[in-house]
């Protein structure tokens, strides 16, 4: 587009014809993109996904765009095109296909700058387990014929199996392990923000209300930026935390009597709020069943608590064994004041879960599993 479309004549002329290949040709696929955009003119602004109605942003329309934008929005869509192409090619693959049901799951990227970074057998690793393609003993019996049967129960393994499901495992104390590794993380992260929270001064007075353009004020000007939503942890100064990493968690008796021992309980006397965490490390198509089972575990005692004249707020969150980051765990760090630079941390050091799960991986065939080998 860059050579053939200039008002220059002479550049015109000298627009090399590319040979992009037999699959692929650059003309074809730019052709189809501009009339694509041309269509998505007529047809205006679409919904997409479960937002409200106008809750998406309008895209910008093809006959208005100036000629380099034009080029940005024709690449765009050949890329969009790409997307859909592979998308149609997932759904008819059963096995490898089967991210396309994860409804509940942020997107991962894997950037460059990681494929330097990381590991190669790690990479290859979280790859391979996505699209369930790793020798497990299920794969190999479809592929070479060998036994289907779990080294440690003897009932087939399939990947699943191996990284949630396996009775003998769970006894062994391999996915409680698995689990303790990621709350962990996620406990370090409130812990950080937790302190930072308790050492800023005193909260000011209708902290809520600063938003708020009351009668006979000016609304704030376009371009000045206003302070983002605070987060619930803003709210007060004295907040204090209890994980059930490490040693087992005892419920704070001030809130409710209880032997349920949430992942992460976090607390505040002055503001009578308490968050429940609970975290669940399931395979990736059960994260929304996982949510459903865990928020009903905590519902009575959250009505405890409340009768005591705390505000609760239970927070199932899930983490994919394979590093897929739910929905709900994002939601809840941005409740609690996560943003920016510091939310994309968090989210990137909780969906290294598949570390762990490559070491579940590595040690299918050990039957024994203690302290000292982990
Ligand atoms: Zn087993």
């Amino acid at each position: 587009m860059t050579l053939v479309e200039p008002r220059d004549k002479c550049v015109r002329e000298a627009a090399p014809v590319l040979k992009t290949g037999r699959k692929w040709a650059a003309k074809k696929a730019v052709g189809d993109a501009k009339a694509a955009l041309r269509i998505g003119d007529i047809m205006g602004q679409v919904q997409h996904g479960r937002g409200g109605l106008g809750f998406s942003s309008a895209p910008p329309t093809w006959h208005k765009a100036a000629p380099a934008q034009r080029r940005k929005m024709v690449v765009n869509e050949v890329q969009k095109q790409e997307e859909r192409m592979r998308c149609i090619k997932a759904i008819s693959q059963a096995k490898q296909g089967e991210w396309m049901r994860w409804e509940s799951v942020e997107q991962r990227k894997i950037g460059w700058q990681d494929l330097w970074s990381v590991e190669q057998s790690r990479i290859s690793f979280l790859i391979r387990s996505t699209y369930d393609v790793l020798p497990s003993p299920q794969n190999l019996n479809l592929w070479v014929g060998e036994d289907p049967s779990c080294p440690l129960c003897s009932s087939p393994a399939t990947l699943r199996h191996i990284l949630t499901g396996c009775k003998v495992a769970l006894s062994q104390g391999r996915f409680t392990w698995h689990h303790d590794q990621v709350l962990r993380c996620l406990a370090l992260a409130l812990e950080d923000k937790r302190n930072m929270t308790n050492k800023l001064p005193p909260v000011p007075s209708k902290h809520y209300t600063q938003n708020i353009t009351r009668p006979g004020e000016q609304p704030p000007r376009k371009g000045v930026k206003t302070n983002p939503r605070p987060g619930q942890l803003e709210a007060a100064r004295d907040w204090k935390m209890l994980a059930d990493v490490g040693q087992r968690l005892i419920f704070p008796a001030e809130i409710a009597t209880t032997n349920l021992r949430p992942g992460i309980v976090l607390w505040s006397g002055s503001a009578r709020l308490v968050h429940l965490v609970e975290l669940t490390v399931p395979w990736e198509d059960a994260v929304d069943e996982a949510y459903e089972r865990k928020k009903l575990r905590y519902a009575q005692l959250a009505t405890e608590a409340e009768q005591r004249g705390w505000r609760v707020r239970v927070y199932p969150m899930e983490v994919g064994c394979r590093g897929f980051v739910a929905h709900s765990t994002t939601r809840f760090l941005r409740d609690v004041g996560f943003s920016g630079q510091e939310l994309r941390r968090t989210v990137k050091n909780l969906s290294e879960a598949e570390r762990s799960s490559n070491w579940l991986w590595l040690r299918q065939k050990d039957s024994g599993w203690g302290p000292q080998a982990q």
